[in-house]
């Protein structure tokens, strides 16, 4: 996964945010916060964005690990 710039997650946002008017939703503000894994600064993109990109690559990674089990294959 590659990391964003901040450059990249404010378009993603102004995005985000011409969709959420089409449909009546308040828009949404781009804020610094604090990570909750690392306590590190970051670009949070709303109040569901709650770690870094780092630790949140870290938590894909890991569910990347989980590998399946094949039922019924000889
Ligand atoms: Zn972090």
């Amino acid at each position: 996964m590659k990391k964003r710039t901040l450059q990249q997650k404010k378009r993603i946002l102004r995005d985000l945010n011409v969709a959420r008017d089409q449909v009546g939703l308040p828009t949404m503000k781009g804020t610094t916060r604090h990570c909750l894994k690392c306590s590190r600064p970051f670009f949070s993109m709303g109040s569901w964005n709650r770690l870094c990109e780092s630790c949140s690559s870290v938590i894909q990674k890991r569910d990347d690990v989980v590998e399946t089990y094949r039922v019924g294959h000889p």
